[in-house]
């Protein structure tokens, strides 16, 4: 996650965007402040997934059709939750990384990318599910662009304002962006993900609550060295459990059953990973 280097698309982006201002989203608070618009996300996702691509000792692709194809039909059937605004918008695309790490992870515009290790690792299609719908979260609430417009925060506003050169903008692009870090999400992303996978799943064939399942089942896995990105990126912590725990209050969602859950069908997938 720490070499990928793409400054020039950033700063590209930056100065693309800033014509674009498009102002709050949903008018919560300066946090939804979006300085990107969707399609913005779009093209920055289609430049990541190219760039993950082109490193194959990083991110070596695995390429199972059969494998990718069934958590491609899993996210498809999550985007047509109604929560969902970009589904015409996002390329939503899932790719299967070959790789012992525990993990799964969004670019902006649709690009989920899950680890061989966090397929392993799941036990049941509906944790499985609600993983992917918290990535889809991930990107639906645009939570990387609008962590980058308050990074940029006011130095870009006043350049704008004051009519500064692009170089100087380039510059400020270019020193954010180094890597896939800015990838890493916020305790308040991360609970707001947490709360629209449920949502997703909430009208799906999936157990809602699954998020929960998954949580403990890291909170019993220990601390190998395949789960320490996870732990540090999705820390598992009660506050997260507690509030899945209300929303299956409040819901009113029954308990967990095999109907829900599909543990036989996914522990059958399992075994064809290699
Ligand atoms: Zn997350």
């Amino acid at each position: 996650m720490r070499t990928v280097k793409f400054y020039f698309i950033y700063a590209v982006m930056a100065i693309a965007s800033i014509g674009a201002f498009s102002g709050c989203e949903s008018g919560t608070g300066i946090g939804d402040l979006n300085l990107y618009s969707p399609s913005d996300d779009a093209q920055m996702g289609a430049q990541l997934d190219a760039e993950i691509r082109n490193l194959p000792n990083e991110y070596p692709i695995y390429n199972n059709a059969a494998a990718t194809q069934y958590l491609q039909s899993i996210m498809n059937e999550i985007l047509t939750s109604d929560h969902i605004k970009y589904r015409d918008v996002f390329t939503y695309k899932v790719t299967i990384i070959q790789s012992e790490t525990i993990n799964a992870f969004a670019t902006p515009g649709g690009y989920v990318y899950f680890y061989t290790g966090m397929l392993k690792f799941l036990e049941n299609e509906a944790m499985l599910a609600s993983v992917m719908a918290h990535e889809i979260a991930h990107a639906e609430r645009r939570h990387a662009t609008k962590r980058m417009t308050k990074q940029m925060g006011l130095s870009v506003l006043l350049s704008v304002v004051l009519g500064n050169n692009p170089a100087q903008l380039t510059e400020i692009a270019a020193n954010l962006f180094t890597g896939l870090e800015f990838l890493r999400n916020s305790r308040e992303d991360e609970a707001e993900s947490d709360e629209y996978s449920f949502k997703y799943l909430l009208t799906s064939k999936w157990y809602p609550g699954a998020g929960k399942l998954f949580f403990e089942l890291i909170a019993k896995g220990g601390t190998t060295s395949a789960i320490e990105e996870l732990l540090s990126t999705h820390p598992p912590d009660e506050k997260r459990i507690a509030a899945i725990e209300a929303m299956i209050q409040e819901y009113n969602v029954a308990p967990p059953t095999e109907a829900n859950l599909f543990t036989q069908r996914y522990q059958q997938f399992k075994q064809t990973l290699n």
